[in-house]
């Protein structure tokens, strides 16, 4: 019989590359999202041939009794918003989603024993005082800042999976996610990769938040897709063993790219790959609590999953203006 899965979030960047994914890999998949950073478009081909049935739906709203006859096998929980952008205009809502997302995931999972897998991140990190980040690290964190609806919620989802799996023994697993990009992300989404191709595509000044001195560390989708799908197929019973042999009292790990670059870095790479754009860095002020460097340390999940991201940011770059320039030249549709 197929496999079902069903994705929260999966109308989002991340959450529709991993959708075709399990369609590939012979899933039936559904999603649920409420589209608020997400779009149908980006799975409008799978929704097409069948292969993905969509519920437009907030997750915070879901009851997990209602989806518990459709006997998933596996959950990916994806449904927030991750541009600092849009989770901060609605940062109620984004701490919320964060919470009962997980909540209905969880209760899911142990209503049905599906396999869960969460999306956490490496905000969970704050502005790290160690560097690079590895799993042991407890975070640099604050409670009461812009950016604390999103890292304090994705903190406490952590923690709830933690005791879900502590107190019911359900089969769940957390990826720390380090700055991904690539085709599919909102041409408005305001993260960095995004904003300056856009800005370069379109002549507009690329706008730099602060000196452009701080580091992320970029991860091309696919790579993440990847490191995502050996994380779930592996058996309980090893992961078990793992996080228990390296001290770690759940199941989390780091997926991300390890090559750092400055912002000021990546704005260079990007207008030299574009030099017919007439665009010019231009500096604004630093957000609150923008950390300032950022990389993940990978040792854990290769050892684990015997994997490593393969595309440079070199390359993830160049496919990723071709989706913005295809998209501006209307050859995709616009949003
Ligand atoms: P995205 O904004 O493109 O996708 C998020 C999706 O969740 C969107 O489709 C949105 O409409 C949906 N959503 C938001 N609130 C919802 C709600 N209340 N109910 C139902 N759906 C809701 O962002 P993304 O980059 O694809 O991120 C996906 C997940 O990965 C998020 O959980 C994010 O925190 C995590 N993550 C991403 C990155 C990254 O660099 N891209 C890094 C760390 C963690
Ligand atoms: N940033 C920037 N210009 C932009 C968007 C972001 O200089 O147009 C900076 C931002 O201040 C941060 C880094 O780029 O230091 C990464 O920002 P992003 O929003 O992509 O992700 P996050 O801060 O959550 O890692």
């Amino acid at each position: 019989m197929m496999r079902k899965a069903l994705v929260t979030g999966g109308a989002g960047f991340i959450g529709s590359h991993l959708s075709k994914r399990l369609v590939d890999d012979g899933f039936k998949v559904t999603i649920i999202d409420n589209l608020y950073t997400g779009s149908r478009r980006n799975i409008a081909e799978l929704e097409e041939k069948g292969d993905v049935k969509f519920i437009k739906l907030d997750v915070s709203e879901a009851k997990a009794e209602e989806f518990a006859k459709e006997n998933f096998d596996e959950i990916y929980n994806l449904a927030c918003p991750a541009s600092p952008v849009h989770y901060q205009a609605t940062p109620l809502k984004t701490a919320l989603t964060s919470f009962y997302g997980v909540l209905f995931s969880l209760e899911l999972a142990r209503l049905t024993g599906a396999k869960l897998m969460h999306a956490s991140t490496s905000e969970i990190y704050g502005d790290p005082l160690l560097h690079p980040q590895e799993e042991h690290q407890w975070g640099n964190v604050n409670t009461i800042g812009i950016r604390s609806c999103y890292d304090e919620g994705k903190r406490f989802a952590e923690t709830l999976v933690s005791d879900y799996i502590r107190v019911y023994d359900i089969d769940a697993r957390m990826i720390r996610i380090f700055n991904t990009y690539g085709p599919k992300m909102h041409p408005q989404d305001g993260r960095v990769v995004s904003n300056f191709i856009v800005e370069a595509l379109e002549g507009r000044d690329i706008t730099i938040y602060g000196d452009g001195s701080q580091t992320r560390s970029f991860q091309f989708v696919s790579d993440l897709v990847e490191a995502i799908r050996k994380y779930m197929r592996l058996d309980r019973a090893k992961v078990k063993e793992f996080f228990c042999k390296n001290n770690l009292p759940a199941p989390v790990l780091n997926i991300g790219n390890p090559s750092e670059y400055t912002v000021k870095e990546l704005a260079a790479k990007t207008l030299e790959k574009l030099p017919e754009s007439p665009s010019r860095l231009v500096f604004e002020s630093l957000p609150g609590d923008d950390p300032k460097k950022r990389r993940p340390d990978i040792t854990l999940a290769k050892a684990l999953l015997g994997w490593e991201p393969k595309i440079t940011l070199d390359e993830g770059l160049d496919k990723t203006i071709e989706y913005f320039r295809a998209k501006s030249n209307n050859k995709i549709s616009i949003d």
